[in-house]
C-alpha cells in the first residue's frame, strides 16, 4: 500500500551511535544528554534561541497556552488538524473560529478584523501544510488588540522568511510537532519556541511536574518530558535531512509540473515572502464527488491518499458552530496525495495518471 505518507527510519548504525550513548550511561528520560544535544542543535539549525523539546506537539500547545497563562477564549482556524482545536478544549478553552483565505487555506487576517478580539487572550494560527500565514498582518492585528499571537508550526519544521529568519521567530511563541508523519520526526515529539530565557525556563519547569529541585516543587507542572530514545531518533535524523529535503524537492517539483497546466485541479498558493519545506502536496478537486470517486480510483491500485483536513473543525461535535464557508468547502475537496522523498518516479506516474483520468 502506498500511503500518503511514509515515516522515514534513519540507517541502522547511525541510530545506534545515539543507542550506545544511551546504555552508556543508563539514563533515559528527565533531561538527558541527547535530549539537550538535540535541543541545542535543533536551535542552530533552525536558526532560533529558546526551544523546549517536548514528548509531543500536542502537549506543545497545551504548555504553551499555560505559559501564558490563556483561560478562555482564543481566536483560531477551522482548517487544521483536529489537535489544534482539541488541544484548547482540553484546556477548557473556547475556540473561536474564523475562516480561512481560499487560495493560501490559512486564517485571513480580513475576517479577524470584523470579530470583537474583546473577550479572547490569543490568536492561534497555523501554517497549514507549511506554508507561511500573513504574519506581518496577523501580527499587526495582535498587537493593536492587545493580544497574543501563536502558531502551530507543526507542518513549518525548517522555514524561512527571504532574509533567512525562520518561521518560528515570529509571534510570542511557536510549537512544532516531530510526530513519525512529519517531515523530521521523533518518533513522537514537539518543541515549544519561545521568545525569552525567562519562558524558556518556566516551560522547563512545568514538563516536568514543576520540580525547581530536590524535594522542591514551585509551580503546577505536567510531564509532557521528551526522552532519550526519542531525542536519540532525532539526531540521527537530523543528519540526514539535507538528503531528504532534496529529495521531497525532487518529488514536489515533478508534482508540480503535472498538475499546474490543469484546469481542474486548484494547488495551494504559497506565501511568495517564505521559502517551502516540500512537506505535502494537496489538490483540491472542483467537488466532493470528484474527490471521492478519485479515493476510491486509487484506492484500487493500492494507493490511499488522505482528506487532510477533513472535517472542517467548526463542525465537530463537540464545539460551539459557527459558519465558516471557505474552511467547509474546502475540507470537501481537498485531498492530500502521497508525498515523501522515497517516493518513486514510477509510482508518481501511476498517480498522475490515475487524477488526471478522474477529474
Ligand atoms: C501533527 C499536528 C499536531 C499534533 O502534533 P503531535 O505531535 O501529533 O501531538 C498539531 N497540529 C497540527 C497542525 C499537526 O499537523
Amino acid at each position: 500500500m502506498i500511503n500518503v505518507t511514509k515515516t522515514y527510519l534513519p540507517d541502522k548504525n547511525k541510530l545506534d551511535k545515539y543507542i550506545e550513548k544511551i546504555y552508556e550511561s543508563g539514563w533515559l528520560t528527565n533531561n538527558g544528554s541527547l535530549v539537550q544535544e538535540l535541543e541545542s542543535k535543533l536551535s542552530k539549525f533552525l536558526g532560533v534561541d529558546y526551544l523546549v523539546l517536548l514528548s509531543n506537539g500536542t502537549l506543545a500547545l497545551q504548555v504553551m497556552y499555560h505559559l501564558f497563562n490563556i483561560k478562555k477564549k482564543v481566536i483560531t482556524t477551522p482548517f487544521s488538524f483536529v489537535a489544534t482545536t482539541s488541544s484548547l478544549f482540553w484546556e477548557r478553552i473556547e475556540p473561536y473560529f474564523s475562516d480561512i483565505d481560499q487560495s493560501t487555506f490559512n486564517l485571513n487576517p480580513e475576517g479577524l478584523k470584523d470579530i470583537s478580539l474583546d473577550e479572547a487572550e490569543a490568536i492561534l494560527a497555523v501554517h497549514v501544510f507549511g506554508n507561511a500565514c500573513d504574519v506581518e498582518s496577523l501580527d499587526k492585528i495582535s498587537h493593536s488588540k492587545g493580544i497574543k499571537l501563536f502558531f502551530d508550526a507543526a507542518h513549518a519544521f525548517d522555514v524561512k522568511d527571504k532574509t533567512g529568519k525562520n518561521i518560528l521567530n515570529y509571534g510570542d511563541a511557536s510549537i512544532l510537532s516531530f510526530h513519525s508523519t512529519k517531515i523530521f520526526h521523533t518518533i513522537e515529539g514537539g518543541a515549544l519556541i519561545v521568545k525569552n530565557k525567562e519562558l524558556y525556563d518556566e516551560a522547563k519547569l512545568m514538563i516536568n511536574f514543576g520540580i525547581s529541585g530536590y524535594d522542591q516543587v514551585s509551580k503546577i507542572g505536567i510531564n509532557a518530558k521528551m526522552n532519550e530514545f526519542q531525542a536519540a531518533m532525532g539526531l540521527a535524523i537530523l543528519e540526514d535531512y539535507h538528503i531528504l529535503y532534496e529529495q521531497r524537492k525532487e518529488v514536489y517539483e515533478r508534482y508540480l509540473m503535472a498538475f499546474t497546466t490543469e484546469n481542474n485541479i486548484q494547488l495551494q498558493q504559497l506565501n511568495p515572502y517564505f521559502d517551502y519545506n516540500y512537506s505535502y502536496f494537496p489538490i483540491l478537486l472542483p467537488d466532493e464527488d470528484t474527490l471521492l470517486n478519485l479515493k476510491s480510483n486509487l484506492l484500487k491500485e493500492n494507493i490511499n491518499p488522505r482528506r487532510y483536513f477533513y472535517p472542517s473543525l467548526n463542525t465537530l461535535p463537540y464545539v460551539k458552530y459557527k459558519e465558516c464557508p471557505n474552511s467547509q468547502n474546502i475540507a470537501k475537496r481537498i485531498l492530500c496525495l502521497p508525498f515523501y522523498p522515497q517516493l518513486t518516479w514510477k509510482t508518481q506516474k501511476t498517480i498522475i495518471k490515475i487524477v488526471k483520468e478522474s477529474v
